[in-house]
Formats: structure tokens, C-alpha cells, sequence
């Protein structure tokens, strides 16, 4: 039985392996859950699956949390030290890290100090600190199983051969909803057209990176972190169908892709059992009748991944800083603060204003960099702020 720790069980990828532990009885038990501020929920959730331990993001809703289960058992903790106690808690071997954004940096790391098995949904952990995250990896033996969909299909290519017969990482994407929008038209996208995704169903702030297509930048900036592949081997390619979640290109000419249905369920189970493989119970994927296009992702319409390819050469704090200034333009976005356009200005903006510095050597660091991007990002969405660009 495998005992899991879930930070983030209220988000949609949290509620997702709450279906598959569900889904696999005497495989998984959850050990610790950790959620943010919404606290019904959260209690239904405990309920159903008692933790020893469960922590909120406030002090005020561990306290209204005790009033909902008064027959609890458990330890009810918040904030930043609940969080940690959920990803090193010693009856956990494995940690499912769904927080959404550079706040689940801290837990992810403690997880990996402590040597547990790290599910990670929270492509941003790699992004913002990845060379401190893979060698304390190493150092403590800790497996990181990625559960972004196009990184669970490189870990699961990469087994059909050697990391010396690699040739290169091919991350599919579905090119979002603006995929075929004239580009004339891009100064009017709304939030709703944004959140509207063609082919999967997420949460806002990946659906918003999707529709940018930054979201295939961080995931340029995850693979190489995660596989210690060069840059210059990892490509973009579109494929609106969002059957194959990606591909590895071994130097024999062989192309090994992954094919699921479009669930984050598959990609939760494969890292929650692998090196096993357990019984689906999630339905097949019928393919008679499909078709599977494949398409150039175009840099005029897509300028995020070329910021984040400009962020991965120039090292250092860069990521870092790409991804702090993201999250700050896609949540003005979201408000109604800048126009879609200004999503990516911004990041581009707050990176020319941040310079260079070095990467991150603790979390602290990391915490300091993000800090000082998110400053600089939301100068940038004042200066953007009603603007047309
Ligand atoms: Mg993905």
C-alpha cells in the first residue's frame, strides 16, 4: 500500500487523485492532505479519506475546519509549517505536490529533502528551482514522477532506451483555443474566449497559460529539469487532437509516443504506481475513426515559447523570473486588469527590467527572486493596466 501525502486536494488535479486512490482500493491510502481556503470542500474530503494530518493555508479555517469535523481525529494544522509537516510526514512515501504556482516550491522541496517519491503536478517547482530541486533529488534518492500529461508520456517513452540513444523530446500541444484566430484579432480575446480550452478540461491559471501556449514554455524549461535533456533537444509541435501527449525521438529513427484519453487521471495513476502498472478503470480510448494532425507551433502566435526558450539559454534566475512575472500577468488577465496581449509584454518586460542574476541555490533564494520579479511584474501591469497593446 502506498501512503500518500496530497498538497493541494481541493484544485483539480488534487480532486482527480482523490478519484484514482478512490478508484484502487488497497493500493493507496491518503496519510496527509493540505488544501487552501476552501474549507467545505476540504472537509468533505477529509471525511471521506481521514488523514492523520490535514492543513489550510490559514489559522482562522483550521479553526472553522475543527468546528465542521468535530468527530476528527486527526491533526488539523495551517500555513506554511502544516504544509511542511503534510510533505515529511514519516508514515508518507509519496507525495503528490498539486499546488498550483511558485507556492508549492517550499512543500515539493521538503518532500524531496525527506527522500519521498515526488508526484508532481506543479510544473512550476521545476521551473522556478530546478537545478536545486534534481540535486537534492539526488542526493536523497528521491524519484520524481512528473504528472504534467506531456511529461508523464517522455518518462514512460524514455523507457524503450538508453539516455544515450535519446535524440530528442517532442512536446505535444493542442495550440490552446486561439490556434487558428486571425492574429489581427488578438487585441480583443476575452477572459471567457481564453478559458474556453478545445481538448481538456483545467484549472484557470493553466487553462489562460495554454491559450498563450506558455504553459509549452514552462514545459520546455520542466523536461529539461526533469530529464537533463539539452535545450536544444527538446521541440514543440502542435497536435490539436491532444491524443498523443508526447514523444521521444530515439537516434535510430524510432518515434515512441504515449496515447491516453485526455485525463489527468492516466498520468496521477502512472506516477502513483509506476514501476507498476495497475488495471484501468477509467475507460479506453477508441482510435478507430481518429485522426492525428500535426502541425509547426508559430512563433508570431505563440511569442511565449520563444521567451521561454530565451529564458532556459540564458540560465541563472531567468526561469525564475519568467515564471513569477507570468503568474502575475495571467491573474491581472484574469481580472480584467490587461488586455491578453499584455500576458506576455509583461513577462518579457519584467524580464529585461530584472537583469541577470543567479539561479537559486536555496529556497529562500528562490523565494527572494520570485519576490523581486513579482515587484517588477506588477509595475509592468500598471503600465498595461486598461491599455490596448
Ligand atoms: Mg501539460
Amino acid at each position: 500500500v502506498r501512503s500518500i501525502s496530497l498538497l493541494g486536494s481541493t484544485g483539480s488535479i488534487g480532486v482527480s487523485t482523490l478519484d484514482v486512490v478512490a478508484a484502487f482500493p488497497g493500493k493507496f491510502r491518503i496519510v496527509a492532505m493540505a488544501a487552501g481556503r476552501r474549507v467545505e470542500e476540504f472537509s468533505e474530503q477529509i471525511r471521506k479519506f481521514p488523514p492523520l494530518v490535514v492543513s489550510v493555508e490559514r489559522e482562522e479555517d483550521a479553526d472553522r475546519l475543527r468546528e465542521l469535523l468535530p468527530s476528527y481525529r486527526g491533526k488539523v494544522l495551517s500555513g506554511a509549517g502544516g504544509l511542511e509537516a503534510c510533505a515529511t510526514l514519516p508514515e508518507a512515501d509519496t507525495v503528490v505536490a498539486a499546488l498550483v504556482g511558485a507556492v508549492g516550491l517550499s512543500s515539493a522541496y521538503a518532500a524531496v529533502k525527506a527522500g519521498k517519491r515526488l508526484a508532481l503536478a506543479n510544473k512550476e517547482t521545476m521551473v522556478v528551482a530546478g537545478e536545486l530541486i534534481s540535486r537534492t533529488a539526488e542526493e536523497t534518492g528521491a524519484e520524481i514522477i512528473p504528472i504534467d500529461s506531456e511529461h508523464s508520456a517522455i518518462h514512460q517513452a524514455l523507457r524503450a532506451g538508453k539516455s544515450a540513444e535519446v535524440k530528442k523530446l517532442i512536446l505535444t500541444g493542442s495550440g490552446g483555443p486561439f490556434r487558428k484566430r486571425p492574429l489581427e484579432s488578438f487585441d480583443e480575446i476575452t477572459v471567457e474566449e481564453a478559458l474556453r480550452h478545445p481538448t481538456w478540461k483545467m484549472g484557470p491559471k493553466i487553462t489562460i497559460d495554454s491559450a498563450t501556449m506558455m504553459n509549452k514554455g514552462l514545459e520546455i524549461l520542466e523536461a529539461h529539469f526533469l530529464f537533463g535533456i539539452a535545450p536544444e533537444k527538446i521541440d514543440v509541435l502542435l497536435h490539436p487532437q491532444s491524443l498523443i501527449h508526447s514523444m521521444v525521438e530515439f537516434v535510430d529513427g524510432s518515434l515512441v509516443a504515449q496515447l491516453s484519453r485526455n485525463d489527468m487521471k492516466f498520468p496521477i495513476a502512472y506516477a502513483l504506481s509506476y514501476p507498476d502498472r495497475f488495471a484501468n478503470p477509467f475507460g479506453e480510448l477508441p482510435l478507430a475513426g481518429r485522426i492525428l494532425e500535426f502541425e509547426e507551433a508559430d512563433a508570431r502566435r505563440y511569442p511565449a515559447i520563444l521567451l521561454a526558450r530565451e529564458a532556459l539559454t540564458e540560465g541563472g534566475a531567468a526561469p525564475a523570473v519568467l515564471n513569477a512575472a507570468n503568474e502575475i500577468a495571467v491573474a491581472a488577465f484574469l481580472d480584467g486588469k490587461i488586455p491578453f496581449l499584455a500576458i506576455v509584454r509583461t513577462v518579457a518586460d519584467t524580464r529585461a527590467a530584472f537583469g541577470r542574476r543567479n539561479s537559486p541555490q536555496s529556497v529562500e533564494e528562490a523565494r527572494e527572486i520570485d519576490g523581486e520579479a513579482r515587484r517588477l511584474a506588477a509595475e509592468c501591469v500598471n503600465r498595461f493596466s486598461g491599455a490596448r497593446v
